[in-house]
């Protein structure tokens, strides 16, 4: 898609430092780090949010999981945990519009959802 970061990231029109790639999905360190490992998961195919996803989706998307977790365990994050985040829409503060899911580990995360 035109004017998608990610796809020109998929597309090699500007570097990104990739850890992982299959005919699926790509997998590369974030930009601005929020953790000691930061690494986004995306689809090859350009998928706004998962407001858009459908039933054809699903095993994409459970590949994009296993996928993190292979990632996560090469980062030798299994044992102290991680955590695997889908921002979607303004509330979430989703900032790129391809979807992607996030991986954060090697800290500890700061609060739980059912804290303010
Ligand atoms: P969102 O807030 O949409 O869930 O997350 C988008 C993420 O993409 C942010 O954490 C941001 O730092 C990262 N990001 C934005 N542009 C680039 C880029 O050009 N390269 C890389 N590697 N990460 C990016
Ligand atoms: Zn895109």
């Amino acid at each position: 898609m035109e004017n998608c970061i990610f796809c020109s990231i998929i597309s090699e029109k500007i570097p990104a430092q990739i850890v992982y790639t299959d005919e699926q999905v790509v997998a590369f360190k974030d930009i601005h780090p929020a953790a000691p490992v930061h690494i986004l998961v995306i689809p090859r195919r350009h998928i706004e949010s998962v407001n858009v996803v459908q039933a054809q989706d699903e095993t994409l998307l459970g590949h994009m999981v296993n996928v993190a977790g292979i990632i996560a365990r090469q980062q030798g994050l299994e044992h102290k945990g991680y955590r695997l985040v889908i921002n979607t829409g303004p509330d979430s503060g989703q900032t790129v519009f391809h979807i992607h899911l996030h991986i954060l580990g090697g800290r500890k995360m700061p609060f739980r959802f059912d804290e303010e």
